[in-house]
C-alpha cells in the first residue's frame, strides 16, 4: 500500500513537471491588455500598462499585462494600448423604449410636457412592436456609449427582456404598475399579475434581473403600493420605484398623508433591502436617514433633473450618510440620450454648483456612482461594478486619442471631465464582445435606424 502511494506521487509530480515545462499557461477565452486599466475595486487601483483575462462569463484576473502574459494565453485578445479599460458602466434609471420620444418636445413644464405630448403619444403608440422597436434603438446607443447595465420601468417589460437578451445587455427590468389604465394593464391588478408572469418567466435569467417597479406614491393607492412591495419580496427581486422627483410630489405627501413621500413609504412598510429609489432630489436629512437605515439604493439622474427644472439631489447628504449612490440617464425624452458619461459629468458639475464648493463629487466619486455605486444600489455589487477576479465580464475600452483627450495626466478625469460616449471602442457583457472598434455585432444598425424613424412618424401623427 505504502509503495502504491510513492508511485502515484511521484507519478503525479511528473505530470505537474510537464505542465510547468509547457510555460504553464492558463488558456483563456479572452485577453485585454496593454491598456490603462481603472479597476473601481476597493483600493482604487489603477494599472499603468494592465490587462484582463476573462474566461467564460467571468473575469479571471486583472493585473500587469506581464504577468497576466505569464499565466494566461487568450484565445481571444485585444490590444488596449493607448486606450483605457473599465468596468461597464451602469444606468440606474431610465425608461428604454423612451429614446423613440427623444426631442418630440423640449422646455415644457412638466405637466405640459406630461399631458400635451408624453401621455397622449403613449396612449397612441405605446405597444409590444412599439416597445421592441424602442428597446433595440436604446439598446444599440447604449452599447455605443459603454452601458453595460441598464435599470428600466417601463411597459410590456417582458418584451423588453427579449430585445435586451439578443442586444446582449444586462438589464434590471422592471414591470411598471400604475393606478389608471395603461397600454399593458387596465387595472394595478392586471398590472400586478403581468409582473408575477414575467419575473417568474425571467428570473434565474444571466443577463435578466426582473423587477416589480410600482410608478410612485402618487399614482398609486397605499394598498397597491404595498401589494407591489409584497410581489417583490415573495418573489425574491428588485422593486423599483420615483421618490421625491419633483415639490409637487412633496406638496401631494403633505396635503394627502401629513408626511413626505419617503416617511409615508416607510410607514407602509415599503422601504427595505432590494428597493431603488430613482431621483430622491426633495429629502430632508431625516428622509436620508431613513433610507439608509432601510438599506435602500437611491438612483441620481442630473440632466433630467436639471431639464425639467426639477431640482438638484442632496448627493454630497446621500454619499455623507453612506446610501448606496448610482447614477441614471432617466429617459431619453427628458435628457435626450443615454450616455452615462455625459450624465457621470453633470453630476459632478451640478452638485459643485449647488454646493457653491468645486470640490464635491470629484471625478472619482463620479465615476463610482457610475460603476460600483451604481452596483451598491441595485444590490449587484458582488457581480458587477468592478473589474475584480470573479465578477462577470462586463467591460468597456475607451479610446483616449483624440484633441479633446490629449494630453492625458489622470484616466480617471478624462473618464468623467472630456470622455463622450462616441469615445467607447470595444463593450463585453458576461464575457460577450457587443461591440468591438466601434462596430455592434449584435445588432443591425441601419435597420434599427430605419424602424425607428418609421415609429416617429407615428408618433408625430398621435400628438397632433
Ligand atoms: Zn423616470
Amino acid at each position: 500500500m505504502r509503495k502504491f502511494l510513492f508511485v502515484t506521487t511521484l507519478l503525479a509530480l511528473a505530470i505537474l513537471a510537464m505542465l510547468s515545462a509547457q510555460g504553464g499557461q492558463r488558456q483563456v477565452s479572452l485577453v485585454i491588455a496593454n491598456g490603462t486599466v481603472v479597476t473601481m475595486d476597493g483600493s482604487g487601483r489603477v494599472i499603468a500598462n494592465g490587462a484582463v483575462a476573462v474566461d467564460g462569463t467571468d473575469i479571471v484576473a486583472v493585473d500587469t499585462a506581464d504577468a497576466i502574459a505569464r499565466q494566461f494565453r487568450g484565445r481571444d485578445t485585444i490590444d488596449a494600448a493607448g486606450r483605457v479599460v473599465l468596468p461597464g458602466l451602469i444606468n440606474t434609471h431610465t425608461h428604454a423604449p423612451m429614446v423613440l420620444f427623444r426631442g418630440l418636445a423640449d422646455d415644457l413644464a412638466l405637466m405640459d410636457w406630461l399631458n400635451k405630448y408624453i401621455f397622449p403619444a403613449e396612449a397612441k403608440t405605446v405597444s409590444p412592436e412599439f416597445v421592441r422597436a424602442g428597446t433595440r434603438l436604446a439598446a444599440l446607443e447604449m452599447i455605443e456609449s459603454g452601458t453595460t447595465t441598464f435599470t428600466d420601468m417601463y411597459y410590456f417589460e417582458e418584451e423588453i427582456a427579449k430585445e435586451t437578451r439578443t442586444a446582449g445587455l444586462r438589464g434590471v427590468l422592471g414591470q411598471t404598475v400604475i393606478q389608471f389604465p395603461v397600454a399593458d394593464a387596465r387595472t394595478p391588478a392586471d398590472a400586478l399579475a403581468r409582473a408575477e408572469k414575467f419575473i417568474t418567466e425571467f428570473k434565474g435569467d444571466p443577463l435578466i434581473t426582473p423587477a416589480v417597479a410600482p410608478h410612485a406614491m402618487y399614482t398609486l393607492d397605499g394598498p397597491t403600493l404595498k401589494a407591489a412591495r409584497e410581489l417583490s419580496k415573495r418573489l425574491g427581486v428588485p422593486t423599483l420605484i420615483h421618490v421625491a422627483e419633483t415639490r409637487d410630489e412633496v406638496k401631494t405627501a403633505q396635503e394627502r398623508f401629513k408626511s413626505s413621500p419617503t416617511a409615508y413609504l416607510d410607514s407602509l412598510g415599503f422601504l427595505g433591502p432590494g428597493v431603488l429609489v430613482a431621483h430622491g432630489v426633495w429629502v430632508s436629512d431625516e428622509d436620508i436617514a431613513i433610507l439608509k437605515m432601510r438599506g435602500v439604493g437611491v438612483s441620481h439622474n442630473p440632466e433630467s433633473n436639471m431639464k425639467l427644472a426639477s431640482g438638484a439631489a442632496p448627493v454630497t447628504a446621500y454619499l455623507r450618510a453612506g446610501v448606496p449612490l448610482g447614477l441614471g440617464t432617466d429617459g431619453a425624452a427628458s435628457n435626450n440620450d443615454l450616455d452615462m458619461f455625459e450624465a457621470m459629468r453633470m453630476a459632478s458639475m451640478l452638485n459643485k454648483l449647488v454646493t457653491s464648493d468645486p470640490r464635491a463629487v470629484p471625478a472619482k466619486t463620479a465615476l463610482e456612482m457610475a460603476t460600483i455605486g451604481g452596483a451598491r444600489a441595485l444590490g449587484m455589487d458582488r457581480q458587477i461594478g468592478s473589474l475584480e477576479g470573479g465578477k462577470r465580464a462586463d467591460i468597456i475600452i475607451v479610446g483616449m486619442s483624440s484633441a479633446r483627450q490629449t494630453p492625458m495626466y489622470d484616466p480617471i478625469s478624462h473618464l468623467v471631465y472630456v470622455t463622450r460616449g462616441d469615445d467607447v471602442q470595444t463593450t463585453i457583457v458576461n464575457g460577450r464582445i457587443l461591440m468591438r472598434d466601434r462596430k455592434v455585432l449584435t445588432l443591425d444598425e441601419p435597420a434599427i435606424i430605419r424602424e425607428a424613424q418609421g415609429w416617429a412618424e407615428k408618433v408625430r401623427a398621435a400628438v397632433k
